[in-house]
């Protein structure tokens, strides 16, 4: 079960031919913490995926409670010989179970909005474990966070700077910051998810940090706690956290120069995962490059993981509605869409789907073909997987893998659709976590036109 210890190989596990990719189901659920066939059929931990299926109907988000947790762990132990604290990344997925799930094994949250300070209040988490990031926090948010007496804020500009000042000094409040640092370092990722780079709008560029934190230490209710950067997401290399680190390094000895003492450095998330043949840089693996240069600088490290906590403790499941063969492509349109899992339309990210139960033989199966994975809606960029080899018939049951992470966080209405269900699985048990929306609800907050 825990992601460390699987015997997975490092062979690829999907095959590009002619007509299309092929992902070897059994090769990836190998890799997945947890998913397993057994006797032909996809389990989520100790469950069959046909009975959730027909059990919450489909389109369905499903996660392991089991496999988030092992990733929180694998964090902590890697860490472990350093003061630290995991800042699970909410934007990731935010149901209130996967937070609470989180915070009693004593995570600690990155947030970007109210709204998910809210989130992990109700989920039982505590505002002293939670940092705040994001470039436009507005008034409002700012007043809250602070009465709920968050951990710090990851500042990401002067002018957001003044305004944290001119709160906490109305509310007679010391507001705890970190200037969020742009490093300059290409994370390279996708361009849509890199935030490391001059050109890009977050953070603070590194050769203005210092005048901007002297700035900070001249303010009346500004109390300066940490460094903070994050530099993209999806990374599979440590070379670009190692640069991010060492420009952080530096800055950190100029503060001290300068007087200004810090209590932690914050190295955001950012951390990749395997969809079907990436090969990122293990925890462990991670923990080992940058574990010398923080041990030397005797700070409370924290990280902000978001995707690589929970991206493979989850999958989406879906229905084949229709199959429709054409003169060029063979179109599968599944009961999922683009409003539900957005990353393969907005980052042409190409994620595994495997069948609930394997064909009798992989690539040889007779009736193997290349789909295009498709929703219904009107739009042609609502694809889910393109050319994919597959032996389909309607009613069939899908699993698209790694959609723990902004999958259902990222999906909307888009053509009056009601988001999925959500449902947590843990051992041979399993809970509703988020309920389908009917489609009353989509239109409930709506007037008619009432003027003359
Ligand atoms: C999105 C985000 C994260 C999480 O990134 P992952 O790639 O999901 O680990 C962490 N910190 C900040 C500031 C973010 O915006």
């Amino acid at each position: 079960m825990s992601h460390a210890t699987s015997a997975a190989s490092n062979l690829p596990i999907s095959r590009q031919t002619k007509q299309g990719l092929y992902v070897d189901p059994q090769a990836l659920s190998a890799h997945l913490p947890a998913l397993a066939y057994k006797d032909n059929a996809l389990y989520i931990e100790d469950v069959s995926v046909k009975q959730l299926a027909q059990h919450y109907g489909t389109p369905c988000y499903v996660y392991s409670k089991q496999a988030i947790l092992d990733m929180y762990q694998a964090y902590s132990d890697s860490f472990s010989a350093l003061a630290h604290k995991v800042c699970y990344a909410v934007k990731a997925n935010s149901n209130l179970a996967v937070l609470g799930v989180l915070a009693e094994a004593g995570a600690g949250f990155d947030i970007v909005s109210r709204g998910e300070l809210m989130r992990v209040l109700a989920a039982g988490g505590k505002a002293t474990s939670v940092v705040f990031s994001g470039v436009g926090k507005t008034h409002d948010d700012i007043e809250f966070a602070l009465k709920q007496g968050i951990a710090c804020f990851n500042v990401e500009s002067q002018s957001e700077l003044a305004l944290i000042n001119n709160v906490a000094a109305r509310l007679d409040i010391r507001a705890p910051i970190s200037l969020r640092v742009n490093p300059n370092v290409d994370a390279k990722t996708h361009p849509y998810i890199s935030t490391g780079l001059k050109d890009n709008k977050f953070g603070i560029a590194h050769e203005k940090a210092l005048s901007v934190y002297q700035q900070a230490a001249s303010m009346t209710h500004i109390d300066i706690v940490g460094i903070d950067c994050h530099i993209g997401s999806q990374l599979t290399e440590v070379a670009p956290f190692i640069a991010a680190l060492d420009k952080l390094i530096e800055l950190v000895h100029s503060l001290q120069e300068q007087g200004i003492e810090l209590h932690h450095i914050d190295l955001g998330g950012g951390l990749g995962v395997r969809y079907i043949d990436e090969m990122p840089a293990s925890i462990a693996e991670f923990a080992q490059a940058l574990l010398p240069k923080l041990q030397e600088l005797n700070l409370t490290v924290f990280f902000e993981p978001g995707r690589s906590m929970v991206a493979n403790a989850g999958v989406l499941l879906t229905r084949v509605d229709v199959l429709k063969p054409t003169a060029h492509k063979n179109f599968a349109i599944v009961d999922a869409a683009m409003n539900d899992l957005i990353r393969p339309a907005l980052y042409q990210a190409k994620m595994a789907v495997i069948p609930e139960t394997l064909p009798t033989h992989g690539l040889d199966t007779e009736g193997t073909q290349p789909w295009d994975i498709v929703g219904a809606i009107c739009e042609t960029g609502d694809f889910l997987a393109k050319e994919r080899l597959l032996t389909l018939a309607t009613d069939d049951i899908l699993a698209i893998t790694g959609a723990g992470a902004y999958g259902f966080t990222m999906s909307s209405n888009y053509n009056s659709r009601g988001r999925a269900c959500e449902v947590m699985v843990s051992g041979d048990e399993h809970q509703l976590i988020r309920k389908r929306e009917t489609l009353e609800s989509l239109y409930a907050n709506e007037m008619l036109w009432q003027k003359n």
